[in-house]
């Protein structure tokens, strides 16, 4: 991708290129909703699109002493139409200098600081498809660097505010190193989408920066070519995933390749990680391989076509699990690797339909784990439960958390995790090991590159249970206390 010219445009405004939308007399056009529906976060997605690919083009430069990161973008989506649009929405929160569709100038504007809206020069009818190609750029962390006493800078006095949404300001960068990781929500900083869940899609992610650092994203790497001071790598990813999972991440990496029981896998270790920590980290992040084997074992065959993952200097405070290729900040150990590596099961294969079903990915991965020690340690998952119920017992506000419907702040709460991944190992007990096992299988099969929610995994386990379960995922979802230690709640 040629490296764009930086953009004139504002974050707010957006000239408009296009023609007015043609409308033919008798049509009934209406415009996508701004959201995709989803409470928690209402301008999540968009109504009327459903994003078939992406092909995002970015070009970044890291930030320096003075000047914040800059990213320009050229990203072109393939999207099919649900419903008859005179207009429709995309969620991005860098300025927009232009968009074509289907090869036609259309009509851009901003509304808000993370809606554009696109109003087509043809109609659009249910079930077309076409491509929107969109070029834009900005700074997508305005606030960094900022040292008003900084002699050598010309910054103005006041900070400038930083680029956010939902709260949230998720650009993770310095001046070597970048990772766009983050939930819920990341993709808006740096390429326009269907930000939810619930549209999944395939992508091509080529990125341009410096030639001297390293490029990881999801999938399989396709080309890298340099081009003066620049390099330009494609990644492509051709397994649907949700938005917020795919990434790039651009440094001085040590990259390691292999294939384990067929499969590919990529990692990468940041060089800026302290010597004395950097072999152990490299020695963990290339189990990835065995791990994702193991986990094949457990839940059917893995849902995507290479694995790995990255580990950032950048301190981001959690580790993520970015489709193929997790990534860890800092550090990384055996059982978080096992968990975002079982949420590519959990999460990424079968993502959530709405973000208060977040359990089926949490208590899902975190369980994995207690299977993992339960085969590679000496507590069986049983034990596992007992103990974390003793250790957790008196714990009031960890069980105060409704897991079926954590609300918007707590969807990461340590209960959808831990509490969510009891649920699951009492369950087991309930039902019998080999049946749920079999369950958790099936589930993870079914729901294969789909979207699920917490009602149908009840709905399955009551077809296992040969009954209803109302009472037992009640008071381990939703009640507000401790449920009994009973066989009835399956201890
Ligand atoms: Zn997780």
């Amino acid at each position: 991708m040629p490296k764009p010219t930086r953009l004139l445009t504002s974050l707010a405004l957006v000239a408009a290129v296009g023609t007015a939308a043609v409308v033919p007399a008798g049509a009934v056009l209406a415009p996508g909703d701004d959201g995709i529906g989803d409470p928690y976060f209402p301008l999540d997605g968009n109504g009327g699109i459903d994003v078939l690919h992406y092909d995002v083009g970015v070009t970044y430069e890291f930030q320096t002493r003075c000047d914040p990161a800059r990213l320009d973008g050229v990203s072109t989506l393939e999207v099919r139409a649900t419903q008859d649009l005179s207009s429709f929405n995309l969620d991005l929160l860098l300025g927009v200098e232009g968009v074509v569709v289907d090869g036609v100038p259309a009509e851009a504007e901003k509304a808000g600081r993370h809606e554009l809206v696109v109003t087509p020069a043809e109609e659009v009818t249910a079930g077309d498809t076409f491509t929107v190609e969109v070029t834009y750029g900005g700074e997508p962390r305005p606030d960094v660097p900022w040292n008003p006493k900084d002699p050598k800078c010309d910054h103005p006095t006041k900070q400038p505010a930083p680029l956010s949404y939902a709260g949230e300001s998720n650009w993770l960068a310095d001046r070597t190193e970048v990772v766009t990781m983050n939930e819920p929500h990341m993709a808006p900083w740096w390429f326009p989408s269907n930000d939810h869940p619930r549209d999944k899609a395939t992508f091509d992610i080529r990125v341009t920066t410096d030639a001297d650092k390293d490029v990881i994203s999801n999938g399989k790497r396709v080309s890298r070519v340099v081009d003066g001071g620049l390099a330009t790598t494609h990644w492509r990813l051709a397994q649907p995933t949700t938005t917020y999972l795919a990434y790039f991440a651009a440094g001085d990496f040590a990259v390691s390749t292999g294939r384990t029981g067929g499969i590919p896998w990529v990692t990468a270790v940041s060089k800026r990680l302290p010597d004395g920590s950097r072999g152990y980290i490299k020695r963990t992040v290339n189990r990835s391989g065995p791990v994702t084997v193991w986990l094949e074992e457990h839940l059917g065959d893995y849902p995507f076509d290479s694995t790995g993952g990255l580990v950032t200097d950048l301190s981001s405070g959690f580790a993520l699990e970015n489709t193929t290729r997790p990534t860890y900040s800092g550090g990384i150990g055996t059982a978080v690797l096992v968990h975002e590596l079982a949420h590519q099961w959990f999460g990424d294969s079968v993502a959530i339909h709405r973000w208060r079903d977040i359990w089926l990915n949490e208590g899902f991965a975190t369980y994995m784990e207690a299977v993992y020690y339960a085969e590679h340690g000496d507590e069986s998952i049983p034990r596992w439960l007992e103990r974390n119920y003793r250790e957790t017992k008196r714990w009031g506000s960890f069980w105060r958390v409704d897991l079926t419907d954590p609300g918007p702040r707590r969807i990461f709460a340590w209960a959808v995790y831990q509490r969510g991944a009891m649920a699951l190992a009492a369950l087991r007990g309930k039902l019998g090991g080999r049946p749920f096992d079999r369950m958790l299988r099936t589930w993870a099969t079914e729901k294969r590159h789909s979207t699920a929610r917490v009602g149908e995994f009840i709905a399955l386990a009551e077809d296992v249970a040969g009954h209803g379960l109302d009472r037992f995922f009640r008071v381990w979802l939703k009640a507000p206390r401790p449920p009994k230690p009973t066989e009835r709640n399956g201890f």
